[in-house]
């Protein structure tokens, strides 16, 4: 039986500043299905989730989210396996969907961001995943807003920030989690060890976002792929 939590629209009309008293730090809560991450982030009562998985993660990504007063759903990036369970989830716990306006064009078609990769770990990983890529149609969900450059995110009742990724897609987005837990979609992969994105629709995008994130300092990182790491990757130069 699915469990959901009960709602309580009326307790959250306190100041925003005071979020941070108000709110216990934040968990991450790592979901997941196969080869795909997502992330609850919650402070044990609110929840975030960013990123939803592929088809098949819908019922762990369901479960995980139920455990919890879900706000908001928000996409590192619109590919399928971030992006394919946005409008279903969105639906079920009537919560709005936030993803960056460069990613837009991206619920139309993959194609409109094409993908290159570098090394032998892009090569493979973009060999298995175009033919999915293309053919998967990613439901555009009716709730949705965008979010840039540092917009926080503590109306929905968690310390964080977003901040601008791009190069593995234009609107590629992570977030900066009480400046100490950074989710990084895909402009970093852990396919085998922590890098810059193997897969990138800008190489020149990407490797600045890779080199930006290295200089934020002491951070656990998150990843679209692969488990977290310390804030030391390989960067791609
Ligand atoms: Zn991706
Ligand atoms: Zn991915």
């Amino acid at each position: 039986m699915r469990r959901r939590s009960k709602r309580t629209e009326s307790n959250f009309f306190v100041p925003l500043s005071f979020n941070a008293i108000i709110f216990p730090m934040s968990e991450i809560h790592h979901i997941k299905c196969k080869t795909d991450n997502c992330y609850l982030v919650t402070n044990g009562r609110n929840a975030v989730l960013v990123d939803t998985a592929s088809g098949e993660g819908y019922d762990a990504v369901l479960a995980e989210c139920s455990k919890y007063d879900l706000k908001l759903i928000v996409l590192t990036h619109v590919h399928f396996d971030h992006a394919e369970n946005a409008a279903r989830l969105s639906e079920h716990f009537n919560v709005p969907v936030a993803f960056h306006e460069a990613d837009l064009e991206l619920f139309d078609s993959f194609d409109r961001q094409p993908m290159e990769s570098y090394g032998l770990v892009g090569k493979v990983v973009l060999g298995m995943s175009l033919k999915v890529l293309r053919n998967t149609v990613v439901n555009k969900p009716a709730n949705t807003f965008f979010i840039k450059e540092g917009d926080s995110l503590s109306p929905y009742g968690i310390d964080a920030k977003v901040i601008e990724l791009p190069g593995h897609t234009k609107g590629s987005v992570g977030i900066d989690v009480e400046g100490k837990d950074l989710l990084v979609g895909d402009a970093l992969d852990n396919w085998i060890s922590p890098a810059t994105g193997h897969l990138y629709n800008d190489l020149d995008a990407v490797k600045k976002s890779a080199a930006r994130i290295m200089s934020l300092g002491p951070r656990t990182l998150y990843y679209g792929h692969g488990k977290p790491t310390e804030n030391k990757f390989k960067l791609f130069r």
